[in-house]
């Protein structure tokens, strides 16, 4: 059995022009469902992981709008949050694609959590931003009352930054892996899971960050022994020189290549880089197959056609 791990990007759930609305998410993910279907009649075991920014963002505000009249929920939960609304749209939309394909194939959304190191260098460096633009005066009282971080972006206001720190491993791997044993479809690892730290009694706590869902697939595809990481996003691969005049698209690659190219920069942090990343670290880990792809052509590569992949 060839296990995929699929990495859906923001774009899979909401795209540019978008309001928001359950109509336009639903709309989104049930393209994205279609071509799962495809994938699985094939016969992949699938495992699917996505983004939550949008969601979580839409989630902060809420929970703002509401102060006052009940209380204000921290990061990690409201991430649980995005994980169940999201898992559960794309839950849905994969039964229904999958019953038009004509197949019976079970399909779970697993609430996940990512374990994180409570020394990790993020923490004291926070850098993703979360929710939306605010004034001066709102992130000064953020930043005096709860201790919360908050810089400037030129022009357009003040943003919430939280630490981005390395996944060190999938809390709910054995839950994954028997699911996938059994052949359910799994959505997992939402957002890149929700960030827990090992306290000293060895209890989970939930922190505010966020872990790149890129750098949370691949661990999740390492440790179930995944044979596949596709990552589909809004841009058909990576490329050398991006919005340069000599820019060039990367297509199959060797891994010493990736390697390099990825030591000279050419990957936007916080956008490619932690894609590049994370195929490179999934073939170092023993994964057979690695691309980063167009949502649109989400089946393509998958074959191996189309996008930045390496081959190992
Ligand atoms: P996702 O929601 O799929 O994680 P991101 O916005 O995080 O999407 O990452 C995809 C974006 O990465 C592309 O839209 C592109 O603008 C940006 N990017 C940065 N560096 C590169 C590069 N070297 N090659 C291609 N795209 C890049
Ligand atoms: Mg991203």
């Amino acid at each position: 059995m060839h296990t995929m791990v699929i990495a859906l990007g923001g774009n899979a759930i909401l795209q540019k022009g978008d309001k928001g609305t359950a109509e336009n998410q639903r709309r989104n993910i049930g393209k994205t469902a279609a071509q799962l279907a495809v994938l699985a009649k094939e016969g992949y075991r699938l495992v699917i992981t996505h983004g939550n920014g949008p969601q979580v963002g839409n989630i902060l505000i809420q929970n703002e709008a509401a102060r006052g009249k009940v209380p204000e929920m921290p990061m990690d939960i409201c991430g649980a949050q995005s994980q169940g609304m999201i898992g559960y749209m794309l839950q849905m939309c994969l039964q229904n694609a999958l019953r038009e394909c004509g197949l019976n194939i079970p399909v779970s959304t697993v609430i996940t959590q990512t374990l994180v190191d409570k020394n990790d260098p993020a923490f004291s460096h926070p850098t993703k931003p979360v929710g939306p633009f605010y004034c001066r005066q709102w992130a000064q009282e953020r930043m005096e009352k709860y201790g919360e971080t908050w810089i400037e972006d030129a022009g357009r206001g003040w943003r919430r930054v939280v630490p981005s720190p390395e996944p060190k491993s999938i809390v709910e791997t054995p839950s994954i892996k028997s699911l996938v044993a059994q052949g359910h479809i799994v959505i997992c690892s939402g957002g890149g899971g929700i960030p827990v730290m090992e306290t000293e009694d060895g209890s989970l706590l939930g922190v505010e960050a966020v872990v790149e869902k890129d750098l949370s697939a691949e661990k999740l595809a390492s440790s179930i022994g995944a044979q596949s990481l596709i990552i589909l996003t809004d841009v058909n691969g990576a490329a050398l020189h991006y919005t340069g005049s000599s820019e060039i698209w990367l297509g199959e690659v060797t891994l010493p290549d990736l390697v390099k190219y990825y030591h000279e920069s050419h990957f936007f942090e916080g956008s490619m880089r932690p894609k590049v990343g994370a195929i490179m670290r999934f073939i170092e880990h023993g994964g057979k197959q690695a691309a980063i792809a167009s949502l649109d052509r989400a089946i393509e590569a998958a074959r191996g056609e189309t996008g930045t992949r390496i081959i190992a």
